[in-house]
């Protein structure tokens, strides 16, 4: 433990400190030299130090480096160890934090600060209680790759439809955020969920919701929801959610939520004159794709959650309507992210911007031209499971006019069989579609 958790090592001993001296293990505050205590605890108080730095927190808990490496006794003024660990661990984690992003690049830094915002990790939480906290696999695989600064597909495109530069992997490995192809399609729909969950969540808790009020204060702009509490206090609320590490917003979000924090002012400039006539107070709900939340969203959904309570005006607690109400719409924003991702990667796999890949079912293919295995299905297609290597290096040695006439003899059903296996990644999926020349009108084109 002392290797590989040096710091709940170290907390540990300062919780039993006082056992310890009280004991004969250390009556006079003194580990006992020569024992494999004695040098576990001095080697975890070193890794600790390494990790924590000289951080003023940690010098207050840590005993002086000057004292005897083997003594305990200045854990006894910590009773019970309270707070230690968090506390050391806190600063630890700080340091290690700061030290990815000083070695990072704008776009990265820009990526990491906005992945460690408020509520960023929500999603990655969320117990899956009804349809609204849940996601599926495929789409929480490609969630965690975005978060971890990954490519979200692997045969991901080099050149887009919409001609940006910027779609250059080494440009923007996200640019499917920022792509003005789906701006008005699913960037959209990804808002419209995220208002929806408010307006829901809005009624929910006791409130008056109305979605897009029109000619409020005589005015044509339309905010995305008019909420009237049950206080009597009216909020227009308008959702926006941008992507801080794009190559526009990476200058300002050298700041943690610096993105959304010029967002929320431009929304205020936006709205507030009309919000004022109407007797409202405007509230800028942003987020950001990574999924933390901008300040002035937070403290809306903990008012919302204010309502909350149970048998008054919602069947809520407090404590439920606030973990729901965050779930819902950090796994909305997933979602939301993964179609938006999709939809342009299946934008340049029509255009024919994404090079397929050379992959087992190509292969397989041509491998069905010698009678390998019988099909299991009556018709010549070959199981792609049941191939062993024996028949891979048959496979290789197959002639381009073998995989030629293969390709013919598939089925449209095997190859639909194939697309809906459950959890499947669509891009592979598509690939096998597009190496078999599937007529245009299939189902799996137009998922
Ligand atoms: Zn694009």
């Amino acid at each position: 433990m002392e290797k590989n958790s040096p710091i709940a090592y170290i907390s540990g001993i300062a919780a039993v400190t006082h056992v310890l001296c009280e004991s004969k293990i250390a009556p006079d505050g003194k580990l006992p030299a020569g024992t494999n205590f004695a040098a576990d605890y001095v080697s975890a108080l070193h890794d600790t130090r390494t990790a924590v730095g000289d951080h003023k927190d940690s010098q207050i808990l840590l005993p002086p480096i000057s004292s005897d490496p083997q003594s305990i006794a200045h854990f006894a003024g910590f009773p019970e160890g309270k707070r230690f660990q968090r506390t050391l661990s806190h600063v630890a984690d700080t340091i290690r934090f700061s030290r990815l992003c000083d070695g990072a690049s704008p776009m990265e830094r820009a990526r990491l600060l906005s992945c460690s915002g408020a509520y960023s990790s929500a999603w990655l939480t969320t117990i899956p209680t009804d349809m609204r906290c849940r996601m599926p696999a495929r789409h929480y695989r490609i969630a965690a790759r975005v978060r971890l600064g990954l490519a979200p597909f692997d045969n991901q495109y080099k050149q887009c439809v919409c001609l940006s530069p910027n779609a250059d992997p080494k440009i923007d490995i996200h640019h499917g955020f920022s792509c003005f192809r789906v701006r008005r399609t699913y960037v959209n729909k990804r808002h419209d969920n995220v208002k929806n969950l408010v307006h829901y969540w809005a009624k929910q808790v006791g409130c008056a919701a109305v979605k897009e009020p029109q000619n409020v204060a005589g005015s044509q702009e339309r905010a995305d929801n008019q909420i009237d509490d049950p206080d009597g206090r009216r909020y227009l609320c308008d959702v926006s959610i941008v992507q801080p590490a794009c190559p526009t917003h990476v200058s300002k979000a050298q700041q943690r939520l610096g993105t959304a924090k010029f967002a929320a002012i431009e929304k205020h400039i936006q709205y507030d004159a009309m919000a004022f006539a109407d007797g409202a107070e405007m509230w800028p709900l942003i987020a950001e794709v990574y999924g933390s939340l901008e300040d002035d969203f937070v403290a809306f959904i903990k008012r919302m959650a204010f309502f909350a309570s149970d048998g008054i005006n919602s069947q809520w607690s407090r404590a439920e309507a606030l973990s729901q109400m965050i779930g819902s719409i950090a796994v909305a924003i997933q979602i939301g992210n993964v179609k938006v991702l999709d939809a342009v990667q299946h934008a340049n796999r029509r255009a024919g911007f994404i090079r397929p890949k050379r992959n087992i079912h190509n292969d397989n293919v041509a491998a069905n031209a010698a009678p390998l295995h019988a099909s299991s299905s009556g018709s010549n297609a070959v199981d792609v499971d049941e191939v062993n290597d024996d028949d891979m290096s048959r496979l290789h040695q197959g002639s381009s006019r073998d995989r030629a006439q293969t390709r013919v003899i598939i089925p449209r059903s095997l190859m639909l069989q194939e697309n809906s296996v459950a959890d499947s990644d669509e891009e592979d999926d598509n690939d096998v579609g597009e190496l078999l020349h599937v007529p245009a009108n299939s189902a799996a084109r137009d998922r």
